[in-house]
């Protein structure tokens, strides 16, 4: 039998069924191929033994070589430990465990007398040298000459309590080793690139990974396997993106018209923002074209995309067409609604709303028949406008605001059959870091709006504490005082958690009882459609003074005579929806403020998070933090990308520069290779293929 990468993984001697259950469920590992991309997260060098009179607390991990001379046990309760005097004959050292339950094996394992080979990292406590929990070895079964550069491997708590831990997963990959010995792991790069970029093979690189000679073949192999990652992400997005420029062609708009005019000229409030009118030349560019526009726009909270959007829309209907808004949440498509139809009141436009919550016949129909017949001109809605029952006569342009749930294959879902595509433009207010970008939004044109309006005071930011609730109270009365507005927000990480309702609840009702004069407003997601726009509505209204709400407000919400962001528990938050929530304010001419309120006790990490939202307010600075933070795995949307994403070593907070040029030579290969048929990148194209199974068939979405 020929070896396989597909052989799943109960076939590896010492898996067995139990533990590849455990294996798949824990690291999603079902065959030999996913465990060798389970890479390791370090590598230490076990080849060197040290004296211990050589150690020092400052060293990372090092091995000593001696034997136990005594045990004895210290302490009580939870702080009784277990300590081992060990020594080399030179020195001497404690050893020390902390779990009582395991004193008991601990001393029969490691009898006195006998060598063992001592591994960790070695502290300094009450001025003696100690290594806790240590690994620990008989000398005469570790060959040090043969390990090297030992892997560690990340495992879980549950598979801890399975017993697998780092040394299981060793046996398992150095298994797989032996087996792979008379086996060439296939190239998947062509010959150009690994000579243009001195690339080790793709055989050496993923057996170095986990077992590599030395430092240096350590980091070439990872080199070329970040590579890897990156340039077939690359390779994906930037040949689907010509593609599509290819096989598609677009509406052409080619007349700035009486709506649009009529509209800038008569009933524009405000001048534009040099920023939005260049954005809006770039996007009439696109969509005059004869290609079909898909387009990114950037613009921080508050910068005024939602005009833009609008603007774009007149366009559209000047030369005879259908705009649709999408956007991700009800009250979102119920402000963009309203924002549309207040800005449009003495426009002849019609515009519908279509969400979940429209419903009955008597609504939805007419609605959808003149979707139909085109006499709806604007739709704004939710998901609900993609559905099948909604079918536009002539759509021409459709806006996505908040993009992070609209990956390349939903935008895909917004083509019919035989017909030109809309052209597409997707707004978003969350800055993206520039790699980040590359890769997930790589198929699209990027435009920025990085200026704001005129007269807006930057936001201050001031960290409150939850065991000192009075100068908050005593900050939103001010403020209140001058006739400004003010929302509490309560995160709500998971709609159905009773802890978060019961914090909501509770805060509502301290507040009701702290400003007993004051109206308060309470929104969050349990609550039925029509409730919460009533008490929305109340709130932009300015009928009540206090908005406590989940973070249903995240996105969008509009109230510029709200002047006081609370955010309660603010550590639960991440970066990128602290400052989205901090874009709720700031939007009228006084000064505003955004107060994070958190408990004494932090994490280190989170004291940062909260510090750089009180140093800036430059939404880029903060989304390369959250970036780093918390990579890019957590971002909402990664999954739903539809690209192959699968970063087993490449990191892009920090490997910025190699997605640069993974981006560069996937161009360059696309240049050279235009047909894809170029025998050279033959084993390329097959494992593009092979990662990307569903290619998008432009000629053919439904
Ligand atoms: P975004 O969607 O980018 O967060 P909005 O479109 O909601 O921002 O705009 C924020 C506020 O600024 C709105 O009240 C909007 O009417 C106003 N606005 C937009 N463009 C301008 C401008 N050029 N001058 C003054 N105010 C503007
Ligand atoms: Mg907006």
């Amino acid at each position: 039998m020929t070896f396989q990468l597909s052989t799943p993984i109960t076939y590896l001697p010492g898996v067995g069924p139990q533990r590849a259950q455990v294996l798949e469920k824990e690291l999603g590992i079902t065959t030999f191929r996913d465990l060798l991309y389970y890479f390791p997260y370090k590598h230490i060098d076990r080849s060197r033994l040290y004296y211990i009179h050589e150690l020092t607390a400052d060293m990372p991990f090092v091995q000593v070589r001696g034997e136990i001379l005594s045990y004895e046990e210290e302490g009580v309760g939870r702080k009784r430990r277990l300590i081992a005097h060990f020594t080399d004959g030179q020195g001497i050292l404690d050893l020390v465990w902390f779990q009582a339950g395991t004193f008991k094996w601990i001393k029969k394992s490691y009898p006195s007398g006998k060598q063992f080979i001592v591994f960790g990292r070695p502290t300094v406590f009450n001025g003696r040298l100690n290594i806790a929990h240590p690994d620990i070895d008989p000398a005469d079964t570790l060959q040090l000459g043969k390990m090297g550069l030992q892997p560690y491997y990340n495992t879980t708590e549950r598979m801890k309590k399975a017993g697998l831990n780092s040394r299981s997963m060793e046996r398992f990959t150095s298994t797989l080793m032996q087996k792979l010995e008379d086996y060439t792991l296939p190239e998947c790069l062509p010959e150009s690139i690994l000579h243009q970029l001195a690339l080790v093979s793709r055989d050496r690189s993923l057996r170095d990974l986990h077992y590599p000679a030395t430092a240096d073949a350590l980091r070439r192999a990872t080199y070329r396997q970040k590579f890897e990652e990156l340039f077939f992400i690359q390779l994906g997005i930037q040949r689907y993106a010509r593609q599509r420029q290819q096989q598609v062609s677009g509406h052409v708009f080619s007349v700035v018209g009486t709506l649009f005019n009529l509209f800038y000229h008569n009933y524009l409030p405000f001048e534009l923002t040099g920023a939005q009118k260049r954005v809006i030349r770039e996007m009439r560019r696109d969509m005059g074209s004869g290609k079909q526009m898909n387009r990114l726009l950037q613009g921080d909270v508050g910068s005024g995309k939602t005009l833009v959007a609008l603007l774009l829309c007149l366009i559209a209907l000047d030369n005879g067409y259908q705009a649709c808004l999408m956007a991700p949440t009800e009250i979102l498509a119920e402000q963009h609604y309203a924002t549309f139809r207040e800005f449009l009141r003495d426009m002849p436009v019609r515009v519908e709303l279509l969400t979940g919550a429209v419903k009955g016949k008597k609504r939805r129909t007419p609605i959808l028949e003149g979707v139909r017949t085109g006499e709806v001109q604007i739709l704004i809605g939710t998901h609900a406008v993609l559905e099948d029952t909604v079918a536009f006569a002539r759509l021409g342009l459709v806006v996505i605001d908040e993009q992070h749930r609209f990956g390349v294959a939903q935008r895909a879902r917004l083509w019919r059959k035989n017909t030109i595509p809309p052209h597409v433009l997707v707004m978003t207010a969350t800055p993206i870091p520039r790699t980040l970008a590359m890769t997930l939004y790589g198929d699209l044109d990027v435009s920025v709006i990085d200026e704001l309006p005129p007269g807006r005071k930057p936001i201050e930011t001031l960290h409150f504490w939850t065991e000192r609730p009075e100068s908050l109270y005593r900050g939103i009365r001010t403020e209140i005082a001058k006739g400004r507005q003010a929302y509490v927000v309560y995160p709500l990480i998971k709609e159905s958690e009773k802890m978060d309702m019961q914090d909501l609840e509770n805060g509502y009702a301290e507040l009701c009882h702290v400003f007993p004069d004051l109206r308060i407003s309470k929104v969050h997601g349990r609550m039925k459609s029509a409730e919460k726009d009533a008490e929305m509505d109340r709130f932009v209204r300015g009928e009540t003074q206090i908005l406590v709400a989940t973070t249903v407000i995240e996105v969008g919400v509009n109230v510029p005579n709200a002047s006081v962001m609370v955010i309660q528990n603010a550590e639960r938050f991440g970066l990128a929806q602290l400052h989205q929530l901090r874009g709720r304010v700031g939007r009228g001419a006084e000064q505003s403020y955004c107060i994070l309120v958190t408990k004494y006790q932090l994490s280190q990490e989170t004291k940062q998070r909260i510090q750089i939202m009180c140093e800036t307010t430059d939404g880029f600075e903060i989304a390369e933090a959250d970036l780093r933070f918390r990579g890019p795995g957590d971002l909402e949307g990664t999954q739903q990308s539809g690209m192959a994403f699968d970063l087993h070593v490449a990191n892009l907070a920090r490997d910025g520069q190699l997605v640069q040029l993974a981006r560069d030579v996937a161009n360059r290969i696309l240049d050279e290779d235009p047909a894809q048929n170029r025998p050279e990148n033959a084993r390329m194209w097959a494992y593009l293929r092979q990662l990307n199974p569903v290619d998008i068939d432009w000629s053919n979405i439904s």
